[in-house]
């Protein structure tokens, strides 16, 4: 006897449409959500964006930590002077 096979269904997550596919969702939101998945990329990108950002900030903490270290010569000191005011260049440029 064969066991009931459970049919999947695909559900749009736009307007609720159920299909058996995911090959017609994707057609389905290809054609009638053309917008709607345009706009959903860019709040992603957006996303992302502030996403680099609060890494570089993370990065800028760890560098400021190094900073303090008693261990630096003062060569490396300016180095990092330097690299620190390009990251916050940076963060500046991108919050505008
Ligand atoms: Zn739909």
């Amino acid at each position: 006897m064969e066991a009931k096979q459970e049919v999947k269904r695909y559900k749009c997550k736009y307007c609720g449409e159920e299909f058996d596919k995911p090959v017609r969702l994707a057609q389905h939101i290809r054609v009638k959500h053309k917008r709607a998945k345009k706009r959903e990329k860019e709040k992603i990108k957006r996303e992302t964006a502030s996403e680099r950002i609060n890494r570089v900030i993370e990065a800028v903490g760890i560098l400021k930590g190094l900073q303090v270290s008693p261990n630096l010569s003062e060569g490396e000191k300016k180095i990092l002077d330097d690299v620190l005011k390009r990251f916050e260049d940076f963060i500046a440029s991108m919050q505008k």
